[in-house]
């Protein structure tokens, strides 16, 4: 970590779903900053909600999202579009 954060939880305030999700997505996320999830205070961004609720509903799976990131550009210096 490389710089200094107030810890705000540690990893039993954490869901064994949230970390799965944490592990699954966020760390291929360009946006993920180093261990953001014991200090920053709202560190889910709208899509992790998203996926989050259509795990919750069965309308997902972790081996669909897998699948997905097989397919998806996750190079950082990517042109949008
Ligand atoms: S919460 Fe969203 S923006 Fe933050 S690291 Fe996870 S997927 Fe990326």
């Amino acid at each position: 970590m490389a710089k200094k954060h107030k810890i705000l939880r540690t990893e039993d305030d954490i869901s064994p779903l949230n970390r799965k999700l944490i592990n699954t997505v966020c760390h291929k996320c360009n946006f993920y900053a180093e261990d953001q999830e014991y200090w920053e205070s709202e560190y889910e961004c709208g899509a992790y909600k998203l996926i989050r609720q259509m795990l919750e509903e069965n309308k997902l799976t972790f081996e669909e999202i897998e699948d997905f990131f097989t397919r998806a550009d996750l190079n950082p210096e990517r042109e949008l579009r």
